[in-house]
């Protein structure tokens, strides 16, 4: 069912009920403070001292009151918006966690960050505090323009409809408005998106000095985020303005006919301050309506971007129905595996392979050859190949996803770093026992690390593992894929940033895990390491030009022998 953002207030009816009473109670109490002051003024003309202390005595009463509604009413504000804000934010954020990895990767990951901090803020201000005190003051106007009708008709009719007037101004400027608010929600997402883009390149700036370039950048996106927001601003106190004007236009004309209903004696001068106070009440609520109203209206294009966002199933990873779970992922069968990313160049074809339980698997070739897509469709990426993918005897495609990655594994060169504590790095905030981490963090050779920390496993990890060297964080990867349970490790170059020495102990490693299997991408070619692999899988131009054991495909003196020599 389509969401919509009005379908919050639907949610949280109860409160928004119980709020709405607290509004008729502080709109009554802005009644019976006017029949005070009338009853003050009048109370002057009859000279009597009795009515002094009654008017005290009410008016402590009406203080009672008005503190007591009050409370009420802003203890339900605050709890309706707190349901609201936090129900909105929740929402966005599944939404965008339904989404799956590539679509999500097509976006600039700083939309999403600028929709969650500015868009739901101008909805949060615009929408949800908005809609509420727009009820309130409809309230209060219909309250006083009746209280207004019993001082005297005439007066309430001329109050009424001077103060509609200015409720022109929304009408007249809403769309543009909204327009221009929504132009200023883009040019923030694109801001974030330069800002996100010049810190994770931080260390580049530094080390080329390229600061002034860098300052010239961010002057840019700058410039157009300012322009915008002026833009905004300049129409919207524009609007604002008009509107005032038309207010005290109607003040005016509305005071003047007291004064002359007072002078003919049609009216006393008691309900002409209690009238000029009620008509306070009818005046200011319907202006502050109007500007609410603006507000409203200016959100209107920020509301239905995040609506859409909301409602966009167009990239959420398909549920399939008839999906089945598997218990064991392997063998890994490809059969007659073609893709294309584009649909004009084959990136892959013809692609006929199996993988083993706990076998250890190095897949080698040339730059642009197509192992990082080989393992892109084994991770179940894309499903537009053609051929088989096979896990056991179920196709991939059949696979529940959830089923699938409890299974498999994988570890980049970048090893993904949450800012938290090792342990929680390791667990990915799933719970385990001591024993099963200290197991992994065993075999993972985090040990020695961990012991020599102080924290140990609590010791936090800065932004990105700044504190962490490459090797330790690789290692920290391998002892998330121990930890699982995994039967399937798959390896993109995750060594390829290490050094020599350290490399061959990363990878080493990974092949000493008994029972795992491990699909590894490798460009150190080095003997010593590729003669423990099981197979060896050489890729050329989208193909598997040989396959078999290292002292194999040495014999066969072909392809890999080529590459092997080069690289030696
Ligand atoms: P390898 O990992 O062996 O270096 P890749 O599998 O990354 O090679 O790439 C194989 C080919 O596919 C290359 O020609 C590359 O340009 C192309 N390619 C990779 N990723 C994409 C993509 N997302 N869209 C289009 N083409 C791509
Ligand atoms: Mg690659």
């Amino acid at each position: 069912m389509e969401k919509k953002i009005h379908g919050y207030f639907i949610k949280n009816k109860k409160v928004l009920v119980l709020l709405i009473c607290g509004n008729m109670g502080v709109a009554f109490s802005y009644v019976i403070w006017s029949l005070f002051m009338k009853e003050i003024a009048d109370s002057i003309g009859l000279g009597d001292f009795n009515a002094v202390l009654e008017l005290f005595v009410f008016g402590i009463l009406f203080l009672v009151f008005f503190f007591f509604i009050n409370n009420f009413k802003e203890f339900f504000r605050r709890k309706l918006l707190f349901s609201l804000n936090a129900q909105l934010r929740c929402d966005l954020f599944d939404s965008i966690l339904k989404k799956d990895i590539n679509s999500f990767q097509l976006d600039n990951s700083a939309k999403y960050i600028s929709v969650l901090n500015n868009d739901v803020a101008v909805i949060e201000n615009d929408y949800f505090m908005n809609i509420p005190n727009i009820v309130e003051n409809i309230i209060t106007a219909t309250i006083a323009s009746v209280t207004l009708l019993f001082f005297h008709p005439l007066i309430a009719l001329i109050v009424l409809i001077f103060s509609l007037v200015p409720m022109i101004i929304p009408k007249l400027y809403g769309d543009i408005l909204s327009k221009s608010r929504s132009g200023l929600s883009e040019s923030l997402e694109k801001y974030n998106a330069k800002i996100k883009d010049l810190f994770s390149g931080f260390e580049l700036i530094k080390s080329f000095q390229i600061e002034d370039q860098t300052r010239k950048l961010h002057q840019e996106v700058t410039g157009h985020v300012e322009t915008s927001r002026y833009n905004f601003r300049s129409r919207y106190s524009r609007s604002l303005i008009n509107q005032d004007v038309l207010v005290y236009l109607s003040a005016i004309v509305q005071l003047c006919f007291s004064v002359y209903l007072v002078i003919k004696g049609q009216i006393t001068f008691g309900v002409l301050l209690g009238s000029m106070q009620v008509s306070n009440y009818v005046s200011n609520p319907l202006k502050q309506i109007g500007e609410q109203v603006l507000n409203l209206k200016a959100a209107n294009g920020i509301k239905e971007k995040i609506e859409q966002i909301i409602n966009d199933e167009t990239d959420v990873e398909t549920i399939n129905e008839k999906s089945v779970t598997i218990d064991r992922a392997t063998p890994i069968v490809l059969e007659h595996v073609s893709f294309s990313y584009d649909g004009n160049k084959v990136n892959l074809s013809d692609i006929n392979l199996q993988f083993h339980k706990g076998k250890k698997y190095a897949i080698v070739g040339s730059s642009g050859s197509g192992k990082s897509t080989l393992l892109k469709l084994v991770m179940n990426y894309f499903d537009t190949y053609e051929g088989k993918i096979l896990l056991g005897n179920q196709l991939l495609s059949e696979i529940d996803k959830n089923s699938y990655y409890q299974h498999f594994s994988t570890i980049h060169q970048n090893v993904f770093m949450f800012d938290d504590t090792i342990l929680n790095n390791i667990t990915l905030f799933q719970k385990y026992s001591d024993e099963a981490v200290m197991h992994a963090v065993r075999r993972s050779g985090l040990e020695e690390l961990v012991s020599l920390l102080p924290l140990g496993l609590e010791t936090r990890i800065y932004e990105g593992g700044n504190n962490l060297s490459g090797g330790e964080q690789q290692r920290i990867a391998i002892a998330r894929a121990l930890l699982r349970n995994s039967e399937v490790l798959l390896v993109d170059e995750a060594t390829s940033s290490l050094d020599n020495e350290l490399s061959m102990k990363i990878e080493s490693l990974i092949l000493a895990q008994n029972g795992l299997t491990a699909i590894v991408v490798t460009h150190k070619l080095v003997e010593s390491l590729l003669c423990k692999y099981d197979y060896i899988i050489a890729m050329r131009d989208g193909a598997v030009e040989e396959f078999g054991t290292f002292d194999s495909l040495i014999e066969m003196n072909g392809y890999f022998r080529s590459l092997y020599e080069i690289n030696r």
